[in-house]
C-alpha cells in the first residue's frame, strides 16, 4: 500500500517558490522585448509550470505536449507522443518545461522533435536534474535543482498517479 510509505521532505514549499521565481527572472532577462511559448511538458510538470508563467512578464503564449516514456520508478526508455502541440511553431521561441530530466531520452527525444521545426530558438527549463543518471548529454538552460540520484515525488511528480498534490518535493519510501 502506497500510503503507509514515509515520505520525507527534500526540496521545501519556500526553496522552491524562491528557485522558481529565479529562473523566471532569467527568462525574462534573456527574452526582453520577445514572445515566448512554454510548451509544458505533462504531467508531471503542471504544476511547476503554472507557477513558473506567473511570475513571466514577456508576452508568454502556453501548450502543452504529452509523452509516454515511464512507468513506476524505472524508466522505459521507450518514447512516443500522446499529445502534441497543434499550432505551427515556425519562428517561435520556444522553452520546454520538464519536471525532471533523469536518463534524458525523454527530452531528447522532444528536443529532436522541436528541431524539425524550424524554430526562432529552442531552450529547455527543467526543474531538477539527476546528472548521474544521464545516459545522453541534455543542454538543461534553466535548472532548478541538481539532485542526487533519488526517486522524488510531490510538486506534480507521482509515484503512480499519486502524491503529484504534495507542495513540496519528498524522497518516497525512506
Ligand atoms: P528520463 O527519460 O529522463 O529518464 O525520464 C523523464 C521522466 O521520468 C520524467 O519526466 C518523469 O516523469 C519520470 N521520472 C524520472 N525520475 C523521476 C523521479 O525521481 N520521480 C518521479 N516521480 N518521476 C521521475
Amino acid at each position: 500500500m502506497t500510503a503507509s510509505k514515509k515520505i520525507d521532505v527534500f526540496i521545501s514549499k519556500e526553496a522552491i517558490d524562491k528557485r522558481v521565481k529565479e529562473l523566471a527572472e532569467m527568462i525574462n532577462r534573456d527574452y526582453q522585448n520577445q514572445e515566448i511559448i512554454i510548451v509544458c511538458v505533462l504531467n508531471g510538470s503542471f504544476i511547476f509550470c503554472a507557477d513558473l508563467v506567473r511570475y513571466i512578464t514577456v508576452p508568454v503564449q502556453i501548450e502543452m505536449v504529452s509523452l509516454s516514456s515511464y512507468e513506476g520508478t524505472e524508466s522505459s526508455g521507450e518514447v512516443s507522443f500522446r499529445l502534441d502541440v497543434k499550432q505551427s511553431l515556425v519562428g517561435k521561441n520556444i522553452i520546454l518545461v520538464e519536471d525532471i530530466v533523469d536518463t534524458g531520452l525523454t527530452i531528447s527525444f522532444l528536443l529532436k522533435h522541436m528541431k524539425l521545426k524550424n524554430l526562432a530558438s529552442l531552450k529547455l527549463c527543467s526543474l531538477l536534474l539527476k546528472r548521474a543518471r544521464l545516459k545522453i548529454e541534455v543542454p538543461v538552460d534553466y535548472l532548478g535543482f541538481d539532485i542526487e540520484d533519488k526517486f522524488v515525488i510531490g510538486y506534480g511528480l507521482d509515484f503512480d498517479g499519486h502524491y503529484r498534490e504534495l507542495p513540496y518535493i519528498g524522497v518516497y519510501g525512506a
